[in-house]
């Protein structure tokens, strides 16, 4: 075994210990107090400098040059109940680690643990992310200018996966998670009574249309191969079999890893709302609700990371990862910036063959604790030898 998984095992106990206290008292979005007084306890009590930035917390470790390498890690919880039936489970209703961000905290403080212990030249750079889950924890650093803060330049972001057999370390080169835009669209007809549609201006009528010319712009105007997938998915609108509604609401989100189309098609939904608007004359809205670019992970680095972590763990626990997701990650508001970029997945399931029943987001996840260790000895590895590096 080799030394630095050694003595990652070692801190296995006092990490698994900061990974159940989290784990009971979750916390969602920025509203993170709990939390972040547990993890500045543990910092500070390993001489840990912190600092508060933006909501997330932030460690600075080494002085040597001036890029900075950052580990990411999230901190916070999903708004809703975990039926995991695990003895340390949420003691607050609707609010549950269920994406395993206590697990990926408890990976950084190890790794953090490790660094500190080797007097890592660095510059390294850990964050503990707030809000990642409501996509606005990684907008709110970089609105901040948070890399050109700490010197930023390159970064892994490491996740638990328990669909991932126990310590399999789960890669992807290029296109990993796609861009998202979400937005609304509000038709504005008049109501009338059902059985005289002809005094009104039927939204529900409007909408189908739309519905319609929006995926068939996508589906004829766009090249399959730019991998554009768009999905209404919320259409909102009357209550009653004999009254046509004033208004429809409709909730859209179009994915894609392609800049161009993205615009071509943003420009082009518009240019269809528009029309509507004087096919039917009514009037119509479109809003964007929200958005986050793609993330794509960067070949060279994620191969020097793969050779790296072939001298520590064996060959059959590295795993490449399906290449394209249509999932998106707030990482990539902050990857968007740096020159070299990885996300990685440990697997954390029930053994090193076997991958948990459920998976992320589901009230019933459970993730293998032993996962912490293989993430902490990893990220420590690479951080001690990629930042002289740079
Ligand atoms: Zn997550």
């Amino acid at each position: 075994m080799h030394k630095i998984i050694q003595e990652a095992k070692l801190l296995l106990p006092e990490l698994i210990q900061f990974r159940r206290t989290l784990h009971q008292y979750p916390e969602i979005g920025f509203d993170l107090v709990k939390s972040k007084t547990e993890l500045i306890k543990r910092l500070e009590s390993k001489n840990l400098s912190w600092e508060e930035f933006e909501g997330s917390i932030v460690v600075k470790l080494g002085n040597g040059g001036n890029s900075a390498l950052l580990l990411r890690s999230e901190l916070d919880a999903l708004p809703m109940n975990e039926e995991s039936g695990l003895p340390f489970s949420s003691k607050t209703p609707n609010r549950a680690h269920c994406c395993g961000h206590d697990m990926n905290a408890a990976i950084l403080l190890g790794a953090l643990i490790l660094l500190k212990k080797h007097n890592i030249k660095g510059p390294v750079v850990g964050l503990f992310q707030a809000a990642e889950e409501i996509g606005e924890g990684a907008k709110r650093l970089m609105d901040a200018d948070f890399l050109n803060k700490f010197n930023i330049v390159s970064g892994i972001s490491m996740h638990v996966n328990a669909k991932l057999s126990l310590g399999k370390l789960g890669y992807g080169k290029g296109k990993m998670f796609a861009s998202n835009t979400s937005f609304d669209v509000v038709i504005h007809g008049k109501g009338s009574h059902g059985a005289r549609p002809f005094e009104g201006k039927d939204p529900i009528n409007i909408a189908v249309q739309i519905y319609n010319v929006l995926n068939s712009i996508v589906a004829r105007e766009v090249n399959v191969f730019k991998h554009n997938i768009f999905s209404v998915t919320s259409i909102n609108a009357g209550d009653a079999y004999n009254v046509i509604p004033e208004t429809v609401i409709m909730k859209c989100s179009l994915r894609t890893y392609d800049e161009e189309s993205r615009k071509y098609l943003e420009n082009r939904f518009w240019e269809v709302l528009k029309g509507m608007e004087s096919v039917f004359d009514v009037k119509i809205e479109y809003t964007i609700h929200s958005f986050v670019p793609s993330l794509v992970a960067t070949p060279d680095f994620v191969d020097n990371l793969l050779d790296l972590a072939k001298k520590i763990i064996p060959l059959d626990q590295i795993d490449s990862q399906p290449a394209i997701k249509y999932g998106s990650e707030d990482f990539a508001f902050i990857a968007k910036h740096l020159k070299q970029i990885a996300s990685m997945s440990i697997g954390a399931g029930p053994d090193k063959s076997t991958p948990y029943l459920y998976g992320q987001h589901n009230s019933k996840v459970l993730f293998n604790e032993e996962a912490i260790l293989y993430g902490c000895a990893l990220q420590s590895w690479w951080a001690m030898n990629i930042s002289e590096e740079m």
